[in-house]
């Protein structure tokens, strides 16, 4: 499944073989890109989406995105599907600063990106994790289909090849 067009080197022809040029940040970034370990943090409905994308019939480790861990030191990708609750709001911080560097953030489905059904006359949802922690990939819906989820992965591994700005992408908007 992967593209080789990605790859950020060139390859030039020689007599019995070739040489391969590159800059070392562009390999870095494209090795980097498609080596993502993501922390889950489903914490409702959404989550069930994102372990759709996981498993067998949409298959997101296809696309670099191989083992989820459930443990912040070994991640470096959050996906945040679901509601976050006040009380939730220290957690998902803790889990953040946990995370090795560099690290991104994707917000899937309404609630992780604005408080969702919950925006009006709740007391107790955080409107959008960005009020907590930086995000770098919102995925509209409610919820969003696995396909949405796996388009921000790869929207995400697009922005890491590039550089890792901290530019914001909407998808399924
Ligand atoms: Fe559930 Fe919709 Fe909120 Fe996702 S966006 S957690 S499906 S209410």
């Amino acid at each position: 499944q992967h593209n080789p067009q990605t790859f950020p080197g060139t390859v030039h022809q020689t007599p019995g073989g070739g040489i391969l040029t590159s800059k070392l940040n562009d390999l870095i970034n494209w090795a980097r890109s498609n080596s993502l370990w993501p922390l889950v943090f489903g914490t409702s409905c959404c989550a069930i989406e994102m372990m759709s994308a996981a498993s067998a019939k949409y298959d997101w480790s296809r696309f670099g995105f191989e083992v989820a861990r459930a443990t912040p030191r070994q991640a470096d990708v959050i996906i945040i599907a679901g509601t976050i609750v006040n009380k939730m709001a220290p957690v998902l911080k803790r889990l953040y600063d946990q995370m090795a560097d560099p690290k991104y953030v994707i917000a899937m489905g309404a609630c992780a990106t604005s408080g969702g059904p919950f925006f009006y006359n709740t007391y107790s949802v955080i409107k959008g994790a960005d009020h907590i922690i930086p995000v770098d990939v919102y995925v509209a819906g409610c919820p969003p289909r696995p396909e949405a989820l796996i388009h921000a992965l790869m929207a995400l591994q697009e922005k890491i090849r590039n550089g890792g700005e901290r530019t914001r992408i909407d998808i399924g908007v």
